[in-house]
């Protein structure tokens, strides 16, 4: 690739049409390469066929197209596909499609490797190596939307930003992805079908409230208690649970919607009476919904779920304080694919 050419795909529509202009030739030769980029996911200059051979040729000389390939696939038992996304540097992160009777999810990574450390997660053991574009980030979502239509017949209906990375640390190029997704020319997916999932940072949350923005968000809590969240999720040392909290209570008042917590509750870690009033505690100011989400192990982790019984005590005393509670089992675990389980180990 030469490295002189400069990616078409940084470019807005309008700076794609003032390229043309500035060519002497139509505004909307413009919006036509743009929609060949986005709507239709083209990686050559040569398919976009409604463009002349010499328009072609004048892209070729200026631009780059980076995309992503999808490096490898693996299928588990259960439908889950995970795909280890091979970027234009070489570096590979990895994007999920989760398929149930009516949906079809993709989780999505939105940095390469991660920046915090939370010890139950096998992500955290590589380090952040660079955040993505936005453009590395609906490829992803392109890819796992045709990978629907494939194997089970339908569009894409959801994604969730679950996958490696920390996407409120890459904040401005999620958002320019979310656009992407949303907007006419790409898939047009209502943002109430995404959710953004961040382990907290207050200052970043506060901003989404004011930005106005339409998806929905999910926080990884897995304790209301500072002293054993800072044991497991080391960075609430920085952003403690009283900062969160302001920044939801923000978000909150500004939104008026639900608020989603992602919960693992760990043997001996998080699994007694006071755990369960402190995460009612922190919650009950604004109508919220608890994930339980089942434990991946890691390998080398020294975490394990908790038991049966204990899972039951937490439905039970927060449906009581009438918070919506969801059980949810792990999706793709005989291929590394479940949640916190994203590691390129392939
Ligand atoms: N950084 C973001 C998004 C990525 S992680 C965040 O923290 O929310 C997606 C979810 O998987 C988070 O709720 C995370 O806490 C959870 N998770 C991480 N490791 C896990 C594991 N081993 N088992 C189950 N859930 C895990």
């Amino acid at each position: 690739m030469n490295p002189k050419k400069q990616d078409i795909r940084a470019l807005s529509k309008e700076e794609l049409m003032a390229v043309f202009t500035a060519q002497g030739n139509k505004a909307f030769r413009g919006k036509q390469v743009y929609e060949w980029l986005w709507k239709k996911g083209a990686h050559r200059f040569e398919e976009m066929s409604n463009l002349s051979k010499q328009t072609r040729e004048f892209l070729e000389n200026e631009f780059s197209i980076n995309h992503i390939a999808v490096d490898s696939m693996q299928r588990s038992q259960d439908g889950t596909i995970k795909n280890a996304i091979r970027l234009h540097d070489g570096l590979i992160v990895e994007s999920v499609l989760i398929p149930t009777p009516k949906r079809t999810t993709a989780c999505v990574s939105s940095q390469v490797g991660c920046s915090l450390d939370c010890k139950f997660c096998a992500t955290a053991r590589l380090k952040r190596m660079r955040n993505l574009n936005p453009d590395e980030i609906y490829d992803q979502v392109l890819a796992i939307d045709k990978q629907s239509r494939l194997y089970h017949n339908r569009k894409l209906t959801n994604i969730v930003f679950m996958g490696m990375g920390e996407p409120l640390m890459n904040y401005n190029n999620v958002l320019k992805a979310i656009e992407k997704i949303t907007s006419k020319e790409g898939l047009a997916m209502s943002p109430k079908r995404i959710v953004v999932s961040t382990s907290g940072i207050p200052k970043m949350i506060k901003k989404m409230a004011q930005d106005g923005v339409k998806f929905n968000l999910a926080v990884s809590l897995h304790s209301a208690i500072d002293e054993i969240r800072s044991q497991i999720m080391p960075f609430n040392e920085t952003f403690p649970l009283i900062d969160l909290r302001k920044a939801l209570e923000f978000w909150y008042a500004k939104t008026k919607r639900q608020i989603t917590y992602e919960y693992v509750v760990w043997e001996g870690v998080n699994d007694s009476t006071k755990d369960i009033l402190a995460l009612i505690e922190f919650c009950k100011f604004a109508p919220s919904k608890v994930n339980l989400i089942e434990y991946n192990p890691i390998e080398g982790g020294d975490f394990q779920q908790a038991k049966p019984d204990v899972i039951d005590n937490y439905v039970r005393m927060l449906e009581a304080k009438n918070i919506t509670v969801t059980v949810r089992r792990s999706r793709g675990k005989d291929i590394d694919a479940a949640c916190g389980q994203l590691a390129n180990k392939s």
